[in-house]
C-alpha cells in the first residue's frame, strides 16, 4: 500500500495483524510541519509497521514502528537563510488501551513511546509530531555567516577597537 498522506488506522488491529503501510509525502502536505519550513520543497518517505508485543512488565502491548527519511528546507536558526536538513526518524510506540495507562506507561518507558490504541489512529499526526521534534533542535548552517548589516556592525566595532589599541601603544 503506497499512499501520499499517511492514513488513519485501527492501531491495535493493524499491529496485531502485522500490517505495514508506506508512502511518500510532500512537505506541504504536513500542515503543522509546513508552517515551520523555509519553503515547501522537499519530501519524506515514510513507513509504519505493526507487530504484537509484550512489554517488560508482561503487559500485552501491540507495537507500531514509524520510519521516515528525507530532506526538508528549514530556516537556519542563526541567519534565517535556507538550510537543507536531513530527517531520519525511527520511533517505536507501544499501544495502551486507554489514556491514563498510556500516560503512566509513557513516563516509565525510556526507549519507546506509549500511545493510546485508537481505532482512528492518525499516522499523519504521529509523523508530524515526530518531524516537529526534529525541527526543534534549531538547526544552523555549519558555516553560517550573519546577515550583512550585522556583519558590518561587528566589523566596525572591531575596527574601532583596533584603532583604540593603536592609539594606546
Ligand atoms: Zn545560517
Amino acid at each position: 500500500m503506497i499512499t501520499s498522506i499517511p492514513p488513519s488506522i485501527d492501531a491495535e488491529a493493524f499491529a496485531r495483524a502485522r500490517q505495514r503501510c508506506e508512502g511518500e509525502v510532500d512537505a506541504g502536505q504536513l500542515e503543522r510541519v509546513a508552517a515551520e519550513l523555509f519553503s515547501l520543497e522537499g519530501k519524506l518517505t515514510w513507513s509504519v509497521d505493526g507487530e504484537p508485543w509484550t512489554d517488560p512488565m508482561g503487559r500485552d502491548r501491540p507495537h507500531l514502528h514509524l520510519s521516515a527519511r528525507g530532506h526538508l528546507l528549514v530556516p537556519c536558526a542563526r541567519c534565517l537563510g535556507p538550510l537543507q536538513q536531513a530527517i531520519a526518524i525511527e520511533r517505536w510506540a507501544a499501544l495502551a488501551p486507554d489514556e491514563s495507562s498510556a500516560e503512566q506507561e509513557d513516563l516509565e518507558a525510556e526507549a519507546y513511546d506509549v500511545l493510546v490504541a485508537s481505532p482512528h489512529f492518525s499516522l499523519a499526526q504521529w509523523l508530524e509530531d515526530e518531524v516537529l521534534l526534529e525541527l526543534l533542535r534549531e538547526p544552523r548552517h555549519a558555516d553560517c555567516s550573519l546577515p550583512e548589516h550585522l556583519q558590518d556592525d561587528r566589523t566596525s566595532a572591531f575596527a574601532a577597537l583596533e584603532s583604540l589599541r593603536k592609539r594606546e601603544s
